[in-house]
Order: structure tokens, then C-alpha cells, then sequence
């Protein structure tokens, strides 16, 4: 087979992925009917449990077929009771998507905001938990993406315990990279993608949770047909099987990609991200780019660097000159300052990193941009 071109993703997801995950999905016919195919979904269901350090019998893992949003979606609109109602700790734009899944279900919630460039501020919380007693599920995000901050997930879920709540964390971009544990973090369900921190293919996500909880959820108002946990879940343990049709060839690579990750063992990867990160703050600090956020609240896997002020920035110019030599980088998600964003996920490393340099600096040359770039204030 012809070599395949290796592109250095810096957007936060899909991910960079070996050669070895995007050939495990070229595999002879299957239907997912087949036991074959389900033992190896029980497989993948107990290792994302392991990721996060769950015992089998306390955490389970259900899958979805769809992008990483599917789970918010799930756990909102199923882990709410009649007549209780969600807190969101927002300080970014996905708990700001979480808040809008609300709004289309119509679920009673609390959008607790705080600065996108700040971190929440835990005793407003616990003020907003004990005057509101029908809160029954906290929900945040742990790396906001859109940004790189990194909220802090153990003490907010300590507060949600305090007034008995459970308490849903948006681990999408920091699962499988940043080590979590579900007891010392307090954490009840959590969630990714598989085309994020385990670095497989997109088209499958999973919500990781309490057993207890989701078997409680029973008897919850049901709000969604596709996207109900109890159903999947309760189907899985039935049958082993997804309830609908799943993205079979993702699974494959979702396989490989979880072998890979135990191989290369959690405390090595976040190793390697963590040098990958440091790469790019050398760099950027290099072409005297500022960042938006405290560099001690970043999360440590998406660097946001602010637009300078130059008139000939054009980030559309500087994307297509590294695109065009197989780097891509991303614009940010912020709606009052401009932004880009160098993510440190997926099948990359240091040398990666300082390869991209020589192009994106490149890139401002060829543009007219003055290096280091200029900032007014
Ligand atoms: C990527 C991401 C998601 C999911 O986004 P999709 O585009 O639906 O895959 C959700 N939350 C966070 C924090 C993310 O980084």
C-alpha cells in the first residue's frame, strides 16, 4: 500500500493518528450483529472505564454513534428528575452548548457564568447549590476548549456531593491525556470522543458513569428516543450490542487505538503532551505571541495566542500556508478577542512542534507580518 501523508493536526481534534489506527479499520466485512463484534465492544467498553481508573462495578462505559456533543446531550437529557433542575458552572463555550441543549429540551437549569478567562468562583457556587434544593446534577467542563482553561473539576464536584447532587463533567478534550480519576476527582459521569485523547477515528463517543446512577435513571422523564443513556446502556447489557447500527470501521481503529494508548501508558502520554505543549508555548514565545489565558490555568493540552496587531495578520493566509505544507491550525472560540489555538493532542511530539515553527514562521514572513510580532498595548 502507497505510504499515507502524515498531516500534524494542531486543531483540537480529530487528532493526528498512527498509520496503525487508520489501517485497522480496512477489515473484511462484518455485521455488527455478530458476537465477534460485540465482545470486542465489551472489550472497549472495560478499557474506557480503566482510563479514568473506575472499578467495573461501580462506572460503565455506553457508546454512541456520533460526535462528541452526543454525550452532552445524553447526559442532560437523561439524568435529570422530574421536577429537579441542572446547574451549570459556565466559563466557556461548551458549557454554553450544554446550557443551549437545556434550552432545546426545555430542562429547567441555573447558567451560573463566569469570564471565559477566569477560573469559577467555587463560593458562588456553593451559594447558588444551598438556595436552590431542587438542583440535582451539576454539570461543567474540564479544558475548555475553546479557550485551554482548565476548571477545577475535584472541588466542584465536591460542592455537588455536599448538597447531593451528581455531577457531569465535559472531559471531552482532557480524557485519555490529562489523567483523571473518577473517585479522587468526584466525578459521576464523564465523557469523550474517540477522535480526541484516545487519537481513533470520529463517528463514535462514549459517556463514562455510575452504574447506579443510570440504572436510577430508569424511572427519569424520558426526553430522547436516539439519545436516551438508560436504553443504550440497559441494550448493552442486554445484548452486548449498540441499540442502532454502529460506526463499525471506527471501532476497529477505536481497538487499535486503545492498545496503543496502554502501551504507551498514561503517565508517558501525558508526558508527551505535556512536551508537546511546552513546545509550542517555546515557539509562540518566540514570535512574541501573548496568550489569553494565566498560563498556570491552562489545561495544558490548547494554547490560545492573541491576533497581533498588525495589519497584515490575515489568519485565513498564515492557515493556508502551513495547511498546504500538512500543518493545520485553528482559529479560537472566543467571541471578544481574537484568537487561534495550537492543540497538543494526538500522535505528535517535540519534533513535530519545531518543525512547525520553521513553516509558521515562514508563513508570517511570506505574509509581511513583522517577527516578533507587535502588540499596542
Ligand atoms: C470536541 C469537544 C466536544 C465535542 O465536539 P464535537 O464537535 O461534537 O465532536 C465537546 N466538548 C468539548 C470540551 C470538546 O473539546
Amino acid at each position: 500500500m502507497e505510504k499515507i501523508k502524515r498531516n500534524i493536526l494542531l486543531n483540537p481534534g480529530p487528532a493526528t493518528t498512527t498509520d496503525s489506527v487508520k489501517l485497522a479499520q480496512i477489515v473484511p466485512d462484518i455485521c455488527p450483529r455478530e458476537k465477534e463484534f460485540a465482545s470486542m465492544m465489551k472489550g472497549i467498553r472495560e478499557d474506557l472505564v480503566r482510563i479514568v481508573h473506575g472499578k467495573q462495578d461501580d462506572y460503565t462505559a455506553v457508546l454512541f454513534c456520533g460526535s462528541g456533543t452526543i454525550n452532552m446531550d445524553v447526559c442532560l437529557n437523561s439524568l435529570l428528575p422530574a421536577n429537579k433542575k441542572i446547574l451549570i458552572v459556565n466559563n466557556g463555550a461548551y458549557s454554553t452548548r450544554a446550557a443551549e441543549i437545556c434550552t432545546y429540551y426545555g430542562l429547567p437549569y441555573i447558567d451560573l457564568k463566569f469570564p471565559v478567562d477566569q477560573l469559577p468562583n467555587l463560593e458562588k457556587i456553593e451559594e447558588t447549590l444551598r438556595s436552590n434544593h431542587d438542583i440535582a446534577l451539576v454539570y461543567t467542563t474540564h479544558n475548555e476548549t475553546g479557550t485551554g482553561l482548565l476548571n477545577p473539576i475535584k472541588e466542584i464536584g465536591a460542592l455537588a456531593h455536599k448538597y447531593n447532587a451528581v455531577f457531569v463533567v465535559d472531559t471531552t478534550s482532557t480524557y485519555a491525556m490529562r489523567p483523571i480519576n473518577v473517585y479522587d476527582d468526584n466525578i459521576d459521569f464523564c465523557m469523550s470522543s474517540a477522535q480526541k485523547g484516545i487519537m481513533a477515528m470520529t463517528g463514535l463517543s462514549f459517556v463514562v458513569g455510575r452504574r447506579s446512577v443510570i440504572e436510577a435513571s430508569k424511572e427519569y422523564p424520558k426526553r430522547s428516543y436516539y439519545c436516551n443513556l438508560f436504553m443504550q446502556y440497559d441494550f448493552f447489557e442486554k445484548t452486548g450490542e449498540m441499540h442502532f447500527t454502529p460506526p463499525v470501521q471506527t471501532i476497529y481503529a477505536t481497538r487499535q487505538a486503545l492498545d496503543e494508548y496502554f502501551q504507551e501508558g498514561e503517565g508517558s502520554k501525558w508526558a508527551r503532551h505535556t512536551r508537546v505543549f511546552e513546545e509550542i508555548h517555546k515557539g509562540l514565545n518566540a514570535l512574541g505571541f501573548k496568550n489569553y489565558i494565566k498560563r498556570e490555568w491552562q489545561a495544558g493540552l490548547v494554547v490560545s495566542a492573541i491576533y497581533p496587531d498588525d495589519e497584515n495578520w490575515d489568519f485565513e493566509k498564515v492557515h493556508d500556508y502551513c495547511y498546504n505544507r500538512g500543518f493545520t491550525i485553528y482559529p479560537g472560540k472566543i467571541s471578544t478577542t481574537n484568537t487561534f489555538r495550537l492543540c497538543a493532542l494526538g500522535a505528535i511530539d517535540e519534533q513535530d512542534i519545531r518543525d512547525f515553527f520553521v513553516v509558521f514562521k515562514e508563513a508570517l514572513l511570506h505574509n509581511g507580518i513583522t517577527v516578533p510580532v507587535k502588540y499596542n498595548k
